[in-house]
């Protein structure tokens, strides 16, 4: 996909803002502070209606404004899309073609992005919980009823823990309560779980490749899921349902006593190794931020795969941090194909005679 312009209104330190000269690689420079971020953080909502940095919506919206707007036209295999979202406290809207939408899981997935920024190397450095809303936002992505599972799980997982707090050292009629609970939480979570699985699992395949080429063959990565139950490797929903539901029994006094579901996919956890070793423990800065680049460059092959186009890629302040080798063999494996946002502070930092038809933006 091609994003053909953008404009914004009110957006961060935007009042308006008006650009429709886009190329296949647009660089935007400029000096510290100056919203060469705000520019590509403005993409990154358009196509997940939630920033990269933050998820107050407020923060998005120009001090003193009371709403953002944000609204591109992208060129698609089937036609060109108008895509548009306002952000105000009394919510999101997001149109099609000037048409608003009721749920904005129907939005969500109109402009693909994949977004490389230095915080990403916290998904490999970072907690568990940060692993997983990585694994939540890709997979939402491309999968709009991930993210309704997700919101139904959830939700259950709330009232699950209300009722586990309230009932300290409550009787055992306790457990029949419970035990609704317990299905709500099954139904999706096995879902969740699945999903995840399958994405860990072709994410896997792309990422070793890309990572060899990165690392001229010297280091294999791999990733692995970690669940709170069951085998890694299992996919099958029925045994993942059975299996989730024998660990809620078993874990059913620890849960009362503790007042929270001890179980399930917002425990699970991803798992990077590289060599055999775990990257989180044993790898070096270089290791782990080549281990974050060869997962973003894994995921365009991945929603190429399964939405059969290619994502837009925006690269914040990453470039200039890679040796010439890993700079031209990012951009020469995407030049062509992939149309990409790439913003530094000085074009001097960056391996410029391979982005000689480059656009440039200056922002100031
Ligand atoms: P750097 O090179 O340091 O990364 P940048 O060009 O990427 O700089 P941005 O992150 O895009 O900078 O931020 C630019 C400016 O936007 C900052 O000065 C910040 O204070 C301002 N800003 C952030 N949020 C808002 C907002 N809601 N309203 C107005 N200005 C904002
Ligand atoms: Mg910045």
């Amino acid at each position: 996909m091609f994003v053909k312009n953008l404009s914004l209104q009110h957006y961060r330190n935007y009042d308006k803002l008006s650009l429709n000269s886009f190329g296949n690689i647009n660089l935007i420079i400029g000096r510290n502070a100056q919203g060469k971020t705000n520019m590509i953080e403005a993409l990154f909502v358009l196509a997940l209606t939630k920033s990269h940095r933050t998820g107050k919506d407020k923060e998005l919206i120009s001090f003193g404004s009371d709403h953002a707007i944000v609204a591109a036209e992208v060129e698609k295999k089937y036609g060109t899309v108008g895509l548009e979202l306002k952000l105000s406290s009394q919510g999101k809207k997001a149109k099609i073609n000037g048409l608003e939408q009721r749920k904005l899981s129907n939005f969500i997935g109109s402009l693909n992005v994949v977004m490389f920024a230095p915080e990403d190397l916290e998904i490999v450095k970072g907690t568990p919980g940060i692993r997983r809303r990585f694994l939540d936002m890709e997979i939402g992505q491309v999968q709009p009823s991930y993210l309704f599972h997700l919101q139904q799980y959830q939700k259950v997982l709330l009232q699950r823990n209300n009722l586990l707090k309230q009932s300290w050292g409550a009787g055992p009629e306790m457990g029949t309560m419970l035990e609704i609970w317990n299905e709500q939480l099954a139904e999706h979570g096995v879902k969740i779980i699945k999903k995840r699985k399958q994405f860990i699992r072709k994410l896997q395949k792309w990422a070793e490749h890309i990572h060899e080429g990165i690392t001229r063959g010297e280091e294999k990565l791999k990733l692995s899921y970690l669940p709170s139950f069951g085998e890694a490797e299992e996919e099958d929903e029925a045994v993942l349902l059975e299996q989730f539901m024998i660990k809620l029994s078993q874990m059913k006094d620890q849960e009362i006593r503790r007042g929270m579901t001890l179980s399930g996919p917002h425990r699970d956890d991803l798992a990077f190794h590289i060599n055999g070793n775990e990257a989180q423990v044993y790898g070096s800065q270089g290791q782990q931020r080549t281990t974050a680049l060869s997962l973003k460059l894994a995921e365009i092959e991945l929603i190429h795969e399964e939405i059969g186009e290619y994502p837009i890629l925006l690269l914040d302040d990453v470039l200039s941090e890679l040796d010439p080798y890993r700079q031209t063999q990012l951009i020469e494996t995407f030049q062509s194909k992939v149309q990409t946002f790439i913003t530094a502070t000085g074009i001097e930092s960056i391996n410029a005679s391979r982005l000689k038809d480059a656009i440039i933006f200056h922002v100031q």
